[in-house]
């Protein structure tokens, strides 16, 4: 797709931080990072969003769940854990329209998590 960034980058067009890349996926370091670890994963089929999904795409998007667990694994967070996270549309705080979903991770500690208070941990009192 003409002037998306994302295509671009899946192109070799624009440069970013390439951390993974096969025939159908890339995974780059997102720009502006709000975790320790932030990675960015994206077909290279510009699909503009999960609204766009289609049936054919079925395949494609489980196959996207097995790179981020793939890349969990090689960044060293599989075992202390991540968050993906997908944002949909304009309300949904997405600014990019080529279908990408955030790994974020890399907390030092549970409690350091923005969004997990002490008492949601199970075990805490
Ligand atoms: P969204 O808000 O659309 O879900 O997320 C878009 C993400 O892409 C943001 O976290 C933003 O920092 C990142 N981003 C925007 N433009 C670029 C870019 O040109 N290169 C990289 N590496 N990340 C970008
Ligand atoms: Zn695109």
């Amino acid at each position: 797709m003409k002037n998306c960034i994302f295509c671009k980058i899946a192109k070799g067009e624009t440069s970013a931080e390439v951390i993974y890349k096969d025939d159908k996926f890339i995974a780059f370091k997102d720009v502006n990072p709000k975790a320790p670890i932030h990675f960015l994963i994206i077909p290279k089929k510009h699909i503009p969003s999960v609204n766009h999904l289609k049936t054919r795409d079925k395949k494609l998007i489980g196959e996207l769940f097995l790179v981020a667990q793939k890349i969990a694994r090689k960044q060293g967070v599989a075992k202390s854990g991540y968050k993906l996270v997908f944002n949909v549309g304009k309300g949904g705080g997405q600014l990019i329209n080529h279908l990408h979903l955030h790994l974020l991770g890399g907390w030092t500690s549970p409690t350091h998590h923005p969004t997990i208070k002490e008492r949601d941990i199970p075990g805490m009192p």
